[in-house]
């Protein structure tokens, strides 16, 4: 059966912003922290969000325009932690956007399903981009001895930040909040991992944040924040960040896109009778 491209788009004041599925994953139940595969198995059995051999979750990158250029967020795993993903190539051509299109790419941390798709097949794919990426993920996903004591599942990360690096020559750390073009910025959500960062797209009175990995899975967050996942290595930053970030976004009621959210991952977090919930966006039918 051939695979449609699967993409959403929005407008959030000028910027047209289209949501990229690069495909899925069913994240094993024994890969969450916090909980046991059992919990993790029920949680999303409730849901009935159970793939056959654990949480079935989405791949979404984020491609930017803003009338002059291209901006992607993000570049998916491109088949590296899972055999249904990699879509991203075919994807942009279905939209008619060719890699040497690609201005900047903004990468919101180094695990290896974020920036698979730079360097899958060792090669520079985006040779016109600038690339961002926040300073603490590079310092760390580049030192041989914290990869040296990292744990297995995490060594395919370290190895891709590396060939980043060196296939990037122009990539551009970033520390801190920071405008990469007008209406376009980054800001801090480090946790997950050290230099985890999110991208808020404004314009005329509407927002879009764009917040990678702060939510995984609908039947755990936003209601366990202690709900996390092997590749983080602070667990306990990761878990702080998600309690504070939860909170806050469902009191300013902030639209959000989630990385690993049901495709194409765009809701709010909001209060039910007192609990946090994910209220995915309603269809907008503009764009
Ligand atoms: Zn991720």
């Amino acid at each position: 059966m051939t695979r449609l491209p699967v993409t959403a788009r929005y407008q959030v004041g000028r910027f047209e912003v289209t949501v990229i599925s690069d495909g899925y994953i069913d994240f094993p139940f024994d890969w969450f922290t916090g909980v046991t595969p059992d919990q993790a198995k029920q949680a999303t059995e409730a849901v009935h969000a159970a793939g056959k051999n654990g949480v079935r979750s989405g791949f979404s990158t984020w491609l930017i325009n803003d009338g002059e250029r291209y901006v992607l967020v993000d570049s998916g795993p491109a088949g590296t932690v899972s055999s249904t993903s990699g879509y991203l190539p075919e994807t942009l051509a279905a939209l008619g956007v060719k890699p040497a299109d690609i201005d900047a790419v903004i990468l919101t941390h180094a695990h290896i399903d974020h920036i698979g798709g730079m360097v899958a097949g060792n090669r520079n794919n985006f040779p016109n981009a600038e690339v961002y990426m926040d300073r603490r993920d590079i310092k760390t996903f580049t030192n041989t001895s914290i990869a040296a004591r990292a744990p297995e599942i995490t060594k395919s990360s370290f190895a891709a930040t590396e060939q980043l690096v060196r296939l990037y020559p122009r990539m551009q750390p970033i520390d801190g909040e920071r405008q990469i073009a007008p209406g376009l910025s980054v800001f801090d959500l480090s946790g997950h991992t050290p230099g985890h960062i999110g991208v808020r797209i404004e314009d005329g009175g509407e927002s879009l944040n764009l917040v990678a990995d702060m939510l995984f899975h609908p039947a755990a967050h936003p209601a366990l924040p202690g709900f996390g996942i092997i590749f983080e290595m602070d667990k306990a930053a990761a878990d702080a960040t998600r309690a504070r970030f939860f909170a806050k976004a469902a009191e300013e009621g902030a639209l959000l896109a989630a990385t690993h959210m049901p495709f194409p991952g765009v809701g709010r977090i909001v209060k039910d009778a007192g609990a946090l919930e994910w209220q995915p966006a309603d269809w907008t039918y503009g764009a």
